[in-house]
């Protein structure tokens, strides 16, 4: 999925390119991306002036007069600036057209991400639109936040840091690049977290979050590109810090990079809670 940092980025480009203006046209190239919760199809969007580009967990939303439209581009999905008339690109899933000299395109490598039409804030018809989870770039994601959300875990750090639910919003990228700050193995139970690696966790969720919507804002690139070259250990070989052969392990099916030498292995907190019945 997109991560914080990518959705904020092209978040604020939409806006300065897209408000105000109306949608003049739409093209749909793959059908299997769009879903619809009102009766119709993409041409209901067909002269309606766009209102405002915000995110919402992981997703990006359209919103026009009396429509959303809820784009979650999942692995591979990307927006991309075109003038009409360009040729289209082999991953074009749908296009709309605001004005003579401008389209927005939805592109999808796999055609797994999917784009709701829906009626303005008409959440339930989103299937696994996880929401509620305290926004990690606010001023309420404080310490005391993160611990009281931290003791009701059973889980181990890297789900729970995942978790749209409790945090809104952290990817397998950042997660990373989180726990490598914090110096904390993916697989420690959260449970078995001591007061002190509790803070330097909630410290390396905001610095490294921070720090990264900077880095991709400074960047300015081209909304169809990630900027990721600046992580410090997501597909990389070796630690930046003391140089040892970084390790991936599986975490829910998912791998997670870290330094075997900088984020040791804790073992007790699993076996510990359930013998002391917490
Ligand atoms: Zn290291």
């Amino acid at each position: 999925m997109p991560e914080l940092p990518d959705l904020l980025h092209v978040r604020d480009r939409l806006r300065e390119r897209l408000l105000g203006r109306s949608v003049t046209g739409e093209r749909v190239r793959e059908p299997v991306v769009l879903r619809f919760a009102v009766r119709g199809n993409l041409s209901l969007l067909q002269g309606r002036a766009l209102g405002d580009v915000f995110r919402k967990s992981h997703f990006l939303v359209f919103r026009f007069e009396g429509l959303d439209l809820a784009v979650n581009p999942m692995l591979a999905g990307r927006f991309r600036f075109a003038t009409p008339g360009e040729m289209d690109e082999r991953s074009l899933a749908f296009a709309l057209a605001f004005g003579a000299d401008l389209e927005l395109r939805y592109l999808d490598d796999k055609a797994m991400g999917k784009a709701y039409l829906i009626g303005t804030d008409d959440w339930n018809a989103i299937p696994g639109l996880q929401t509620g989870g305290v926004d990690i770039l606010s001023t309420e994601f404080t310490r005391e936040r993160f611990a009281s959300l931290l003791r009701h875990r059973r889980d181990q750090v890297r789900v729970f840091l995942l978790d749209k639910k409790a945090l809104d919003s952290i990817g397998n990228a950042y997660a990373d690049e989180i726990l490598f700050e914090a110096r904390i193995h993916p697989k420690t139970w959260c449970r078995s977290l001591s007061h002190d690696e509790a803070l330097r966790l909630h410290d390396a969720i905001v610095s490294v979050m921070q720090a990264a919507v900077a880095e991709v804002a400074q960047r300015g690139e081209a909304i169809e590109v990630k900027v990721r070259d600046f992580l410090k250990v997501r597909l990389k070989d070796d630690c930046p810090r003391c140089g040892a052969k970084l390790r991936t392990a599986g975490v829910k099916g998912m791998d997670a990079y870290y330094c075997p030498h900088c984020q040791p292995e804790t073992r007790p907190g699993f076996v510990d809670f359930r013998k002391t019945g917490k």
